[in-house]
């Protein structure tokens, strides 16, 4: 049977983008986002789930039910992410635990819940979505980054924890990509500083995703897919 992955916000941007190219490996998709029917639309997906991935039952239960109807997981990828762009004195409380349930906790949680299931599949890999603002900072973005920092030591945490059993757990660090995410920044405001001179696509950061799905020997890494704005930064 084809391999089963799980994409958590895979309704829109980069998720989709990555499910996308999953659907054309031949992977069966099961495609996890908040809203229901843009989880099933987004590609031909076994599984469309409503799920908040902040939330511990709603993750649980959506995962078992992946596995009920759908078998092993061989692949997970966390694209589900939220952003909010304030100087740390004018960000609010809920709004910093937001992105710290939505970002970080969301993808402990999601993880938590594959791997029992990932055990049982070869080659099973999870590739989780940081930025590159979780690697370098960045103004305004104190609580985002924050949460993204987070992700890259759990990362390379899980993937010291499971590598005995053969999963490999990985890190792709986007810089601007064009989702809905950047809708509201223009060419102007971004490209100049970034070497390529243009924003990504979220076709650039799936690729960059399926590398590592795919590669064997890779394992606690960061792969950043920013057209080189980080040599800039
Ligand atoms: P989009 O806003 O286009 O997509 C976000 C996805 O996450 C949607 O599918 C959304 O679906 C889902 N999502 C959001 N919150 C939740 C939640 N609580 N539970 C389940 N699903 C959720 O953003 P991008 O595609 O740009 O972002 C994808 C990831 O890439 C994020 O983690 C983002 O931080 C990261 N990233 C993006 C960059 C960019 O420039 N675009 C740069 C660096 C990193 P729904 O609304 O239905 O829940």
């Amino acid at each position: 049977m084809s391999r089963l992955a799980v994409v958590c916000g895979g309704s829109r941007g980069i998720g989709r983008a990555v499910s996308h190219l999953l659907a054309q490996r031949g992977c069966r998709l099961a495609v996890v986002s908040r809203n229901k029917d843009a989880a099933r639309t987004a590609v031909a997906s076994l599984h469309g789930g409503n799920c908040d991935v902040s939330k511990e039952e709603e993750v649980q239960k959506t995962f078992e039910t992946i596995q009920k109807t759908s078998g092993n997981i061989s692949y997970l990828v966390n694209a589900a992410g939220i952003n909010r762009d304030a100087l740390l004195l004018r960000t609010k409380q809920e709004e910093m635990v937001a992105l710290l349930h939505t970002n970080l906790l969301g993808t402990m949680l999601t993880c938590r819940a594959a791997l029992r299931s990932m055990l049982r599949t070869e080659g099973a890999a999870i590739v989780n979505i940081g930025s590159v603002v979780g690697l370098k900072g960045n103004a305004g973005q104190c609580a985002y980054s924050a949460s993204k920092s987070g992700l890259e030591g759990f990362t390379r945490s899980l993937a010291k924890e499971v590598a005995s059993r053969h999963i490999r757990v990985n890190l792709v660090a986007p810089g601007f990509i064009r989702t809905n995410m950047t809708a509201g920044m223009k060419d102007a405001d971004g490209a100049p500083s970034i070497p390529l001179g243009r924003f990504g696509e979220p076709e650039d950061v799936a690729q960059a995703v399926l590398f590592l799905l795919e590669s064997p020997y890779i394992t606690g890494q960061v792969l950043v897919v920013d057209g080189g704005l980080q040599l800039a930064m």
